[in-house]
């Protein structure tokens, strides 16, 4: 009967030998808790820790088999690692801003140089450029906008270029970098008086 009972509390807490793994998206929109378990490995597919955490929340469970556990942990531990750069990625632009705001040019510099080597996005550049304090250090000093426009069109069109977006039919890939350039040259075209400040063309690569 103990034997049968343990048994039976064992196999009811993992019917068929499956686990889960949480994925969230490494996105800006993604909010610090749902990053915090991008990767973490469950037990069961329901109760506080499985998704969703939030409204809106658009994260979800891999399932996969108990012996695999072994290349899952590897996944979670670099999963893990990817959030994480995520969080310091963002962390990174903030200190951007508030050193712009303060009018530290070259502390501001440094920390967009920083954030932009784990990655970049146009919502983030459009918080740059329309929020009240950084948007004052951009018009008192085109030069510096000059210089991080410049900066997030590098990066931009490097990103496109990265691995994770071969996949992706050329076409496509080239028209999302595209239209992500223009996006970040409007933004910056109020303070920019360059000749790329709100072209819509792209030179060749
Ligand atoms: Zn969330």
């Amino acid at each position: 009967m103990n034997g049968f009972l343990a048994r039976w509390r064992r196999t009811s807490r993992r019917p068929s030998g499956v686990l889960y793994q949480y994925y969230a998206t490494i996105h800006p929109e993604t909010c610090g808790v749902c990053l915090d378990h991008h990767g973490r490995i469950l037990e069961r597919p329901e109760g506080e820790e499985t998704p969703p955490l939030h409204p809106g929340c658009r994260c979800s469970l891999l399932e996969f088999s108990a012996g695999e556990l072994e290349y899952y942990r590897e996944q979670e531990r670099r999963m893990r690692g990817r959030a994480q750069e995520e969080l310091r990625r963002r962390r990174l632009f903030r200190e951007g801003e508030e050193a712009l705001a303060r009018g530290d040019f070259e502390g501001a510099l440094a920390r967009f140089r920083e954030s932009v080597q784990i990655d970049v996005f146009t919502s983030d550049v459009e918080h740059l450029c329309r929020g009240e304090s950084p948007r004052g250090a951009l018009e008192s000093a085109p030069e510096v906008a000059q210089q991080l426009r410049d900066l997030f069109v590098r990066a931009y069109r490097w990103k496109h270029d990265l691995p994770k977006y071969r996949h992706m039919p050329e076409r496509m890939r080239l028209e999302r970098r595209d239209h992500g350039l223009r996006v970040i040259r409007e933004l910056f075209a109020p303070f920019v008086d360059g000749p790329a400040g709100g072209s819509g063309d792209v030179p060749p690569m």
